[in-house]
């Protein structure tokens, strides 16, 4: 199974910016790693129409649990879908830092697959649980109490004080937490890891036994160096 390298532009971009979709497909990276870009959720029919006959896919950064109607505000799972987005991120900590709970992400993880998207379960420790010792047994509880029962998913393991921080967890660290949850959830998601992944750390957390590719933020707005971690991903069995 090929590594998921995703681009999460947060609230970043531009309509103009559906044109670096054909700069990724020409860096011809994609016999290394699967390729998802997640834009704002104004872009993603753009990107979806740039994409097409491409092999990047692309994702939405959040959805409604809800079927289509009165939430005002929010993105029905079904319209992203429709659009020809193929993933969607669930769960990620900024979004939880503003209240969603563990069972908001998994109605959302369950109304995606229910309409045919694959979601990124994202789940990380704070740094006080990290220096605590408890992140492992934090984690693996917080990803059973969000992941989808059922349906095929991904999950990112996203340890919250290395987001746009410049900090990049330990290799053993990472090699632990991913071992932890593989015991978790079993086989079939693959496990990313995302926290300051650059092209020059990208090499080694790729080789990271049971890490299923990178959620990649800041790094994902330059096609050139998103291209660049690509490169580094590696077959997996
Ligand atoms: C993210 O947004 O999920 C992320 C990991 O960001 P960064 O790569 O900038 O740390």
């Amino acid at each position: 199974m090929k590594q998921l390298i995703a681009a999460n532009w947060k609230m970043n971009g531009m309509p103009g910016w559906a044109d670096k979709v054909g700069q990724l497909a020409r860096a011809d990276v994609s016999d290394a790693a699967e390729l998802l870009i997640c834009p704002p959720a104004p872009l993603i029919g753009a990107l979806c129409e740039a994409a097409k006959g491409t092999s990047v896919a692309i994702g939405a950064q959040d959805c409604s649990p809800d079927e289509a109607g009165a939430h005002t505000g929010e993105t029905d799972a079904e319209l992203i879908a429709a659009l020809g987005a193929r993933y969607v991120i669930v769960g990620h900590s900024e979004r939880r830092a503003g209240g969603e709970t563990d069972a908001v992400i998994k109605a959302k993880a369950e109304r995606a697959i229910a309409c045919g998207l694959r979601p990124i379960v994202c789940v990380g420790e704070s740094l006080d649980v990290r220096e605590a010792g408890d992140a492992s047994a934090v984690v693996v509880k917080q990803l059973c109490a969000s992941m989808p029962e059922g349906g095929d998913y991904d999950i990112a393991y996203e340890p919250i004080w290395a987001i746009g921080t410049g900090r990049v967890a330990e290799i053993a660290d990472i090699a632990e937490m991913h071992a932890a949850i593989r015991k978790a959830v079993g086989p079939g998601p693959r496990i990313l890891y995302g926290g300051s992944v650059k092209p020059g750390n990208a090499q080694d957390i790729l080789a990271t036994p049971e890490v299923g590719g990178a959620l990649v933020g800041g790094a994902s707005l330059e096609m050139d160096s998103f291209a660049s971690i690509a490169r580094h991903a590696v077959e997996q069995s």
